[in-house]
């Protein structure tokens, strides 16, 4: 038997790929002053059909990555391809250098030993992987199966070790649509078109997708009352956010610049924000949300790199006329020309009786990413700012991402109106907040023409009651 040649270390010069079916010449030259290259290849096929199905999350472009548990063995580092998620660590013996050592430290229940190696392994490791997966590389295909376990029989773990976690607030229309039920005079704070915005959240209650959620008891007040009492959450809602996950630590005492800022982010996952709105009505003033949101935060189980979402960048949001600019430290020329994402982010309903019916998850809204007012970019710098450190596996929460119409707002609160105009269902039933039972299911994807479809697959969760 021959035995193939490991994967050469991989030419940053070869293989260039120009997009042949960008559409206009400015849409060419936006999309070449990204750092593109083969892995991004629309025409890039994988010798597994699942990942080449129209529609699939998961093609050969994508390569996000997770942790999972085939069923005999631990918990380790994994990436998906259609409907199958490849066991990375496996791959260390078929590669060389920064690639093959990023691919030997997946072997571990968490992504961040990898993360710690940096962009270029990480780069290294992808066009390593995707070569390997390509139709190129079908001779490897008997070396390479034995490590790919079927999605459906993979248990998913949280991808990463959370050390901190911070939710900004960085939708324009999210915060107005919010303000307004607290402050309909003053929906928006004089600081927000200056400040990204943002609280210390709760990292010990991020949990992966798939897993429930205890509605939670606290303090409640309502407006009638002479005092509050502690019972279960009356107001249970989601946040339909994007969830940013830092790979690159800075130092105590130095900010992170706005213009090198997206190079510490490994990559970007779906998040939901539960948040009890009775609870957090009362609590909230004067030091912000507490426990209406530290219950619990779910996220997707893959994280799709940063590199993989290279070419969906697109200009950050523009500012309507008459707002101020952003302060120098947040200000950045490239940022402004591609530091938005163009990430479409839905969010769904699933209740009981929905179940029962056989229906399929009901859309209740779909959100652009590009039309968050402050770029991750601009999130990151303002954090870092007063000296503040981030550390490898720290997540920030965009904000719950609010599109400037009623079928883009990605609350509860905001789509029922604070619950006064409930939204039906296919089922009959009608849902002001989320009830027990109510599964909330969030998607993601990317599109543009001229590129592979990719998306985040699933974040879900499932409401039970109080305890
Ligand atoms: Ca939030």
């Amino acid at each position: 038997m021959v035995v193939p040649a490991k994967v050469e270390a991989h030419n940053h010069l070869h293989g260039v790929w120009v997009p042949a079916c960008a559409g206009t010449a400015q849409a060419v030259k936006r999309i070449l002053m990204i750092d593109l290259n083969e892995t991004h290849d629309p025409k890039r096929a994988s010798w597994i059909d699942s990942a080449n199905a129209p529609g699939c999350d998961f093609p050969i472009q994508n390569l996000p990555f997770g942790i999972f548990r085939p069923p005999v063995g631990e918990p380790r580092g994994g990436v998906a391809i259609g409907d199958r998620v490849l066991d990375v660590a496996a791959m260390a013996d078929f590669l060389n250098g920064l690639s093959a050592r990023a691919a030997a430290d997946c072997k571990a229940p968490h992504l961040n030993r990898m993360m710690e190696l940096g962009p270029h392994a990480w780069s290294a490791l992808r066009r390593d992987l995707s070569r390997l997966l390509s139709t190129e590389s079908s001779d490897w295909r008997h070396r390479i199966e034995p490590h790919l376990t079927p999605m459906a029989d993979a248990e998913l773990f949280r991808p990463i070790d959370v050390p901190n976690f911070t939710d900004f607030y960085a939708s324009v229309f999210h915060a107005t649509n919010a303000g307004r039920m607290f402050r309909p005079d003053n929906p928006l704070m004089p600081n927000y078109k200056y400040v990204p915005v943002a609280y210390h959240s709760r990292a010990s209650s991020v949990r992966v997708s798939g897993t429930p959620v205890v509605r939670p008891k606290g303090q409640i007040k309502p407006g009638d009352a002479p005092a509050p009492f502690y019972a279960p959450c009356r107001a249970l809602d989601y946040e339909l956010e994007l969830g940013i996950v830092v790979g690159v630590r800075s130092e105590l005492g130095t900010p992170v610049p706005v213009g090198s800022a997206g190079n510490s982010i490994f990559g970007f996952c779906l998040l939901n924000d539960w948040s009890a709105r009775d609870i957090q009505a009362w609590e909230y003033q004067p030091l912000g949300p507490f426990l209406g949101k530290n219950f619990a935060t779910t996220i997707s189980p893959w994280i799709v790199t940063s590199e993989a979402l290279a070419p969906y960048h697109t200009q950050a949001y523009r500012r309507p006329e008459g707002d101020p600019a952003p302060l120098p430290y947040l200000t950045d020329s490239a940022d402004q020309e591609r530091g938005g994402i163009a990430i479409e982010l839905s969010a769904y309903i699933l209740t009981a009786k929905m179940r029962e019916q056989g229906l399929e998850p009901f859309r209740l809204s779909h959100s652009p990413f590009a039309t968050i007012y402050w770029t991750v970019a601009q999130m990151i710098a303002h954090h870092t700012s007063n000296g503040c450190n981030l550390e490898i596996g720290d997540l920030l929460g965009s904000g719950t991402v609010s599109g400037p119409d009623k079928s883009g707002w990605g609350s509860l609160l905001e789509l029922s109106a604070r619950g006064r105009e409930p939204i039906e269902l296919p089922s009959g039933e009608t849902r002001g907040f989320i009830e027990d039972g109510d599964e909330i299911v969030f998607r993601g994807r990317c599109e543009r023409e001229g590129l592979a479809r990719i998306g985040f697959g699933e974040c879900r969760g499932v409401v039970l009651p109080a305890n």
